[in-house]
């Protein structure tokens, strides 16, 4: 078996799961937090698995670099009409809960945002 068999984020990658989705190309997939911790929360990820910021190489240059140019895009089409904020969470001190890599945008009115933030 392979780790990304019990993947959640695979499992939505594959339409195993359902995710209310924002934007899909060939190798990345955004859709909103089921437990938003803001106004806006999206989390953007590679259509590949791989574990974590930790464990990306070169060949996940092209993907990251493609995910992080396309998150204002995306935060403006969400309605963050005042700034965003951007979180790779890494490893158990990064608290990170699902090990498959993702980036968080959050967004919306500061006064409406929920703690702890991921
Ligand atoms: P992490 O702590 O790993 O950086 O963040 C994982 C995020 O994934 C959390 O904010 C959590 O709410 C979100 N999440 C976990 N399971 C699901 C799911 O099945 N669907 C969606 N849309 N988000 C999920
Ligand atoms: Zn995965």
């Amino acid at each position: 078996m392979n780790a990304q068999d019990n993947c959640i984020f695979c499992k939505i990658v594959a339409g195993q799961l359902p995710s209310n989705k924002v934007y899909e190309d060939d190798d990345m997939l955004a859709f909103h937090d089921i437990h938003p911790k803001a106004p806006v929360h999206l989390l953007v990820i590679p259509k590949s698995h791989v574990d974590s910021l930790a464990d990306c190489g070169a060949g996940e240059g092209q993907v990251l670099a493609r995910m992080m140019l396309k998150v204002p895009e995306l935060a403006r089409a969400a309605g963050c009409s005042n700034g965003f904020r951007t979180v790779i969470n890494t490893g158990p001190d990064g608290g990170q809960e699902v090990y498959h890599l993702h980036l968080h945008v959050l967004g919306g009115p500061r006064h409406a945002w929920k703690g702890p933030l991921p």
